[in-house]
């Protein structure tokens, strides 16, 4: 893990301190399927079951880096799947923030819960369902990332986002980063040039 570490560092995906510092503590294999654990090190998407994937190291890195968690913030991760970037934002916010982890497919739900019991965090709410319906009130998020590909911006993710707040969301082959500036405007920037698997609405 630590050589895979490394590499990012030494790449540029990997920036900031604290982030940095929470992957060195949450070990990768610990949320790889048994078939593929030998792979866990290795700057590639692993299958984790049911048509999915385990993100790429390179990409998890870039978009927590875009993010820009934060010690005590509420954040919201759509799409957890095996719970591995979910165990590192909730390592960043720490005990004052809160991660909320959800994934629509049951039996990836029980993989990500079951790995993330792996570490004794008690600021990780995991729910099984769509990350795309409404889970808390307006405003309610500092954060939200997103982990599947969708056409437009789920209006219920823009409303659930706090003014000043930052959402992290892949629409077609592209990374989106949106900054609320007030109820109704967002700052938009793009990172072309990515593929993920597609945010189902259900
Ligand atoms: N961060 C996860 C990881 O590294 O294991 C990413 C897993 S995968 C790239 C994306 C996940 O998004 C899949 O498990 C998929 O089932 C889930 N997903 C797709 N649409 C969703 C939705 N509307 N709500 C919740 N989860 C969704």
């Amino acid at each position: 893990m630590q050589q895979l570490i490394q590499n990012l560092i030494d790449a540029g995906y990997l920036k900031t301190p604290e982030i940095i510092r929470a992957w060195r503590k949450i070990d990768r294999a610990d949320f790889i399927p048994d078939d593929v654990k030998k792979y866990a090190y290795e700057n590639t998407p692993l299958p984790i079951g049911n048509g999915q994937t385990i993100s790429q190291p390179q990409v998890v890195a870039l978009m927590l880096e875009l993010l820009q968690p934060k010690r005590g913030e509420k954040i919201l991760d759509v799409g957890s799947g095996s719970g591995w970037q979910s165990a590192l934002l909730a390592e960043i916010v720490g005990e004052t923030g809160s991660v909320t982890a959800i994934e629509r497919i049951p039996e990836l739900f029980a993989l990500g819960k079951n790995n993330l019991e792996k570490y004794n965090f008690h600021n990780i709410e995991s729910i099984e369902g769509d990350g795309t319906a409404l889970i808390k009130q307006a405003g309610y998020y500092d954060k939200i990332i997103v982990a599947a590909a969708s056409d437009s911006v789920p209006e219920v993710l823009k409303s659930e986002l706090k003014v000043g707040g930052t959402m992290i969301i892949p629409i077609k082959e592209n990374i989106f980063v949106l900054k609320k500036i007030d109820s109704e405007h967002f700052l938009i920037k793009e990172f072309p040039g990515f593929l993920f698997v597609p945010l189902i609405r259900d």
